[in-house]
């Protein structure tokens, strides 16, 4: 098989081109390797591939064509050297934290991470022996603050769910790197298309390819990227512990690497439009959008992302005597097109109502103090035609 690869393509190219390989048989898509196991030529053969003395496939659990062409894409986009796929983004953050962490070590993340991570963090790997520390991720001195000597990581999502806060990757990384840690950013809400973290001095990158990296919402999927020499346990807990990407999904998700860097594009010039128009309905108090000058963190978001993403909430002003949950509810069930899940990163656009559903297992004094308030709404805008977005959402007028 032949490396499709050449440093000097823009991103689109790489994209479209890079990590793909193609057998004897000449096919222009990448193949799907659905086998479980591998070939040798001869015992010997065998014995030097378990000992590691000679590169190949052995196992689709260690690895499988079609993932590694995944893998060797998404480090092509991030600028990453090496890329671990695994069966989720959940379980991406599982492996990274399995592999650099051990009982007894600490974690910093945001406060406003997705919910799940938080779970994952507080509810499992604390039984585990594993410390956490959560902060406001616009607060780089409370990262400082709550760093100690057996600080291992600092997790964050920029920007964050469902508020769309940014912070400074430059600056997180300066301080992670002072109190001896490694800066983690899960960077499925930009994808490279948008913004690249390891260029602002970031370690490791986590995604969940479930999101815009398929772009149409059919497989799970994750990626943990960042050095080799850092990613090396982390590739050796998944090879031992399993959760690896199928190589079904790793295809999936090839193919929509192909277009990720147009529908990205697409995604936020749609997003930036009904964030704009969203700001001038009367129904709307306010809206958070880091592609919107009105965003406190406007200067930021632009200095690091391409464009502002394809998120934006807002808060649904209590009207007609409905209170504002009443008023949020009556919003999305007066939709027709707009899907109503909490899903993200899909050609349909979705709608969710955070205080009752992601955010549902949080303390309304957490949630609360997070800003998620009862009238908020999120939009994951899709490739729908805007007027026709417009349209589903004119009770707000
Ligand atoms: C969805 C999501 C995850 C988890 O990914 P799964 O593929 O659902 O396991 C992690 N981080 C963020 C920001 C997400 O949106």
């Amino acid at each position: 098989m032949t490396n499709f690869n050449n440093e000097k393509w823009h991103p689109e190219t790489l994209g479209v081109r890079a990590g793909s390989e193609h057998t004897q048989f000449g096919e222009n898509s990448e193949a799907i390797f659905l086998t479980s196991s591998f070939v040798f030529e001869n015992a010997a053969q065998a014995a030097a591939r378990f000992a590691g003395k000679e590169p190949g496939n052995i196992y689709s659990r260690f690895t499988n064509p079609t993932v590694t062409m995944f893998q060797n894409k998404l480090a092509a986009l991030e600028g990453a050297e090496f890329c671990v796929a695994t069966s989720s983004g959940m379980s991406a953050i599982l492996a990274c934290v399995m592999g650099i962490c051990s009982s007894g070590d600490h974690i910093v993340a945001s406060r406003s991470i997705f919910g799940t991570s938080v779970q994952l963090f507080s509810n499992i790997l604390a039984r585990w022996g594993l410390q956490v520390s959560f902060v406001s991720l616009t607060d780089p001195e409370a990262f400082k603050a709550a760093s100690q000597k057996n600080t291992k990581i600092f997790f964050v999502e920029t920007p964050s769910n469902p508020l769309t806060e940014v912070c400074d990757i430059a600056q997180l990384a300066e301080i992670a790197h002072l109190a001896g840690a490694l800066l983690v950013v899960d960077n499925c809400f930009c994808t490279p298309a948008l913004q690249k973290p390891l260029d602002f001095g970031a370690d490791i990158i986590i995604h969940s390819a479930t999101k815009y990296i398929d772009g149409q919402g059919r497989c799970l999927g994750g990626a943990v990227l960042g050095k080799k020499d850092v990613l090396e346990p982390v590739y050796g807990f998944l090879r031992t512990a399993g959760p690896t990407m199928s190589a079904f999904n790793a295809w999936v998700f090839l193919k929509g690497l192909e277009t990720l860097h147009v529908r990205m594009e697409a995604h936020s010039r749609n997003t930036l439009v009904l964030a704009t128009w969203l700001e001038q309905q009367a129904g709307v108090a306010r809206v958070y959008y880091p592609g919107l000058a009105s965003h406190p963190q406007y200067a930021l978001a632009m200095q690091q992302q391409k464009s502002g993403g394809a998120i934006v909430s807002f808060d649904v002003k209590p009207r007609n005597g409905l209170t504002a949950q009443e008023a949020a509810w009556h919003l999305i069930d007066s939709t027709k097109m707009i899907s109503i899940t909490a899903n993200l990163g899909d050609a349909k656009s979705t709608i969710t109502h955070p205080a009752t559903t992601t955010h549902s297992r949080v303390s309304a004094q957490a949630r609360a103090d997070a800003g998620i308030g009862d009238g908020l709404v999120r939009i994951a805008v899709g490739l729908e035609h805007i007027d026709d977005l417009k349209a589903d959402l004119a009770s707000l007028a």
